[in-house]
């Protein structure tokens, strides 16, 4: 699959997506096509558009993970939009999905940000063990990920079909 590079509104260039979550991002008016593979075009019944090989954001973002980042408490409550993993209101905290005194880790797959309440109700078990349940799974960030996060549009692939996407 074609990655296209993606640009802040500011042209600075900010990372590569794939050619599916561009489209997504030109299709919902967040981004232009500033150049685009000549002859192609992604064509449906609503859908008319060069398929992009650089796109730019209409709005300025602030993208909280440029490279590959190191785990951080704060990281991972950005990650999760401040949203805590097994109820989705605002987290403060950060929990460890298997907890240190079982030998979990201080990193991107085994913490989510948490309120206080669940994290003390957790306490030192694993979410099986208190009868928990992660609404989404920890990921590693990439900056990928952070511009779509930045974007709200984490979730947003399931919007295009993936036969949209495809250059015909
Ligand atoms: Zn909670």
């Amino acid at each position: 699959m074609r990655e296209t590079l993606v640009l802040n509104a500011s042209f600075e260039p900010l990372s590569t997506v794939s050619l599916r979550r561009a489209v997504v991002l030109v299709m919902r008016d967040k981004a232009v096509v500033e150049q685009a593979h000549p002859g192609l075009r992604i064509r449906a019944a609503t859908v008319d558009i060069p398929v992009p090989q650089v796109i730019r954001l209409c709005r300025y973002v602030r993208v909280p993970f440029r490279q590959r980042a190191a785990w951080s408490r704060r990281g991972v409550l950005v990650r999760d939009r401040h949203r805590c993993a097994y109820c989705g209101r605002k987290a403060t905290t950060v929990d460890h999905v298997l907890p240190r005194s079982r030998g979990g880790g201080d990193t991107w797959l085994n913490t989510v940000a948490s309120c206080s309440d669940d994290n003390s109700r957790k306490a030192d078990r694993t979410p099986e063990q208190a009868g928990m349940r992660l609404l989404t799974e920890p990921f590693e960030p990439t900056p990928a990920d952070a511009l779509l996060l930045a974007l709200g549009l984490k979730d947003g692939s399931a919007a295009v079909p993936e036969w949209l996407a495809r250059p015909a």
